[in-house]
């Protein structure tokens, strides 16, 4: 995956669905962390920024899968902010609310209930924390 082109549009988005549908699946990747997967972010932000989700029926799903685990991954959970990237403005994490935002999926990581069960984000936090109107 270290090989992925990045001044091939078409061929980047050919790669980014079939990373995006690896990832959904559970197969993952030589890149893949222990919690989060370099790869599948850029594949998910190849496609969220070409709108383009993979072909089919279940395309849509497969990229809102890939989202919820990088909006998992990248969740703040204190003052230090993302983990992987240790960034408060995580761009991650914003590729991934924008495309939930799109496909209008509510989705909020399990982190967010275990850690802070009185302090679970409104939908406004959400669009706060991610810059989002
Ligand atoms: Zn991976
Ligand atoms: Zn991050």
């Amino acid at each position: 995956m270290s090989m992925v082109p990045e001044s091939a549009p078409g061929l980047a988005i050919t790669w980014a669905h079939r990373i995006i549908t690896e990832h959904a699946e559970g197969r993952g990747c030589g890149q893949c962390r222990a919690r989060w997967c370099p790869t599948a972010e850029w594949a998910l932000w190849v496609v969220v920024t070409e709108h383009t989700p993979p072909p089919g029926e279940g395309g849509k799903k497969l990229v809102t899968t890939v989202a919820r685990q990088v909006l998992t991954a990248h969740w703040p959970y204190g003052v230090d902010g993302c983990r992987p990237c240790g960034l408060p403005d995580c761009t991650r994490m914003q590729v991934a609310a924008t495309w939930l935002e799109v496909v209008r999926d509510n989705y909020l990581p399990p982190a967010v209930q275990a850690l802070r069960p009185t302090a679970v984000p409104t939908d406004d936090d959400l669009r706060r924390i991610t810059g989002m109107d």
